[in-house]
């Protein structure tokens, strides 16, 4: 029997009292149930929603150093309980402990980053029309955000979402992904232990289209961070059309690794195998198309195929594994679908099939892929795949490889490989992305770095960094005249 898996609404742990059950399998070997119980139902929502709502005028009433005093709190539990945290969420997730390790580290500096900014200016002070007073510009919190998670980041997305959200003094409710729900009961243990009041942080372990849809369109909600696919992201967009609630989108990409000609080779391999294959592709921001200049593809394309057959697939767990499964048993089939229909739009040089996992038999592995000569405009090159996969496109000129870069619905994020500066700044001015690297990996970010994507990868204002205030917080400004 596996765990129960619980909801956490107005201070209390309970079991969903939703018809459909939540049932989640170790994706490295489906045989074995890791968590299992009702999902939450939309009554369950509304008391969580009149938790956050209660709690939300004290909350916004306490003071700064406290609210940073939970984040902190919150920071050093995870620490103190990295090793079960992490093997949980590779187990659920698939992706290698050490990758599990790296993100429960981020999400204590992204803890600790929120529990600083807490603390930072909340305004500005404006001369007064008058020659006495003062005019006073002030952020104050939104309210009851609502925040909805993908499976992939399981445990940093939502404390992304929860240590901004929280630090600037407003309540949560947390729709997690269905197949990650321990992660996010780790990160709402931390909460609860680092002291943070009862209805501040609630956790609703439901279906997107249930209490995923209701959350979206319930009327006390006044904002929701949603990251996720485009088809999911754009509906909600489009519910919240016409209504107050601000929304926030991070969805997809399909990110290029621009390899010039005077590009330092090994590097550019190096950082474009870790971009595309860590997580098995499984990033909004892995690198999955790669346009190599003429003068250098076929290098390119036989040092790619080499790395890429050198890959150990494997249980997560084990130390000796590079990658392990994709999250389910259902993305596998989309994955292999989407790998099965791009034999037409290039010609696969290696992988191409559901893998073995070492003694593995039963997980959902995908052979590490690559796709060489494939067209730039089908829908290998342009479809996000979100799995091992990687499309080597040729292009001409610097001109073709800029505008091939371009030519794609997302703008998440691009890497460059080239020793030219001009190059480099031409690059940097022209892509449209969110994110540029220079000799560096696609994935890679900082948590105080602005993060997040233009055209069909992301809407509303950028998370983390600074940026991450003017989601969660509006102006409210102030005539004092004495
Ligand atoms: P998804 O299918 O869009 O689901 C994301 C979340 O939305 C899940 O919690 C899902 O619940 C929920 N949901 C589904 N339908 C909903 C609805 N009608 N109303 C409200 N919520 C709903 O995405 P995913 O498959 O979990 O994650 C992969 C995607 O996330 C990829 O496209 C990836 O690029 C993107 N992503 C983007 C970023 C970024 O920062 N830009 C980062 C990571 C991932 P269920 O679990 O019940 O389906
Ligand atoms: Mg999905």
């Amino acid at each position: 029997m596996g765990e129960r898996v619980l909801s956490f609404i107005a201070g209390k742990w309970r079991e969903g009292r939703g018809e459909r059950s939540v049932r989640v399998v170790n994706p490295a070997r489906s045989s074995e149930l890791l968590w299992e119980g009702p999902e939450a139902s939309i009554s369950d929502l509304e008391d969580a929603m009149r938790g956050a709502q209660d709690s939300f005028t004290s909350w916004r009433r306490t003071s700064a150093a406290a609210r940073a005093g939970v984040l902190f709190g919150a920071a050093d539990w995870l620490r103190t309980h990295a090793g079960q945290v992490a093997s949980d969420l590779s187990r659920e997730q698939g992706k290698t402990l050490m990758e599990a390790h790296g993100e429960v580290a981020s999400a204590v500096r992204s803890l600790q980053y929120f529990a600083g900014q807490a603390q930072e200016p909340v305004g500005d002070l404006l001369p007064p029309s008058e020659t006495s007073g003062v005019i006073w510009a002030r952020r104050v919190p939104v309210g009851v955000v609502g925040c909805i998670t993908p499976w992939n980041f399981p445990l940093l997305i939502p404390t992304y979402k929860l240590a901004a959200a929280v630090a600037f003094g407003n309540t949560v409710i947390l729709k997690p992904a269905l197949n990650t729900p321990q992660s996010a009961m780790h990160l709402v243990r931390a909460f609860e232990a680092g002291g943070c009041p009862s209805g501040v942080v609630n956790l609703t372990i439901g279906s997107g289209s249930g209490v995923g849809r209701a959350l979206v369109q319930h009327a006390a909600v006044a904002a929701i961070s949603f990251t996720g696919s485009n088809a999911v992201g754009t509906s909600i967009a489009r519910s919240v059309a016409g209504t107050p609630v601000r929304v926030q989108l991070e969805m997809g990409g399909k990110n290029p690794a621009l390899v010039f000609e005077d590009a330092d080779l090994g590097l550019a391999i190096d950082m474009t195998v870790r971009g595309a294959m860590g997580m098995a592709g499984q990033r909004c921001t892995a690198t999955s198309r790669v346009i190599a200049a003429d003068s250098v593809y076929a290098e390119v394309e036989r040092s790619l195929s080499e790395r890429l057959q050198a890959l150990r697939l494997g249980d997560p767990l084990d130390s000796e594994t590079d990658m392990g499964p994709v999250v389910s048993e259902s993305h596998r089939r989309e994955v292999l679908a989407h790998i099965e229909r791009g034999r037409s739009n290039g010609s696969l040089a290696t992988g191409g099939a559901a893998g073995r996992g070492g003694s593995l038999e039963n997980g959902f592995f995908v052979q590490p892929t690559l796709f060489t000569d494939v067209d730039p405009d089908s829908p290998l090159a342009q479809e996000e795949i979100f799995g091992p996969v990687i499309s080597l496109i040729r292009a001409a000129s610097v001109e073709e490889t800029l505008a091939l870069a371009n030519q794609t619905q997302f703008g998440l994020s691009a890497s460059v490989f080239t020793n030219d500066l001009r190059l480099a700044m031409q690059a940097i001015d022209e892509l449209q992305v969110g994110v540029v690297h220079i000799n560096g990996q696609s994935p890679a970010i900082e948590r105080y770095v602005p993060f997040g994507g233009t055209k069909g990868s992301g809407h509303g204002g950028r998370e983390q960094g600074r940026a991450a205030r003017e989601f969660f917080t509006e102006w409210k400004s102030v005539y004092l005249s004495s």
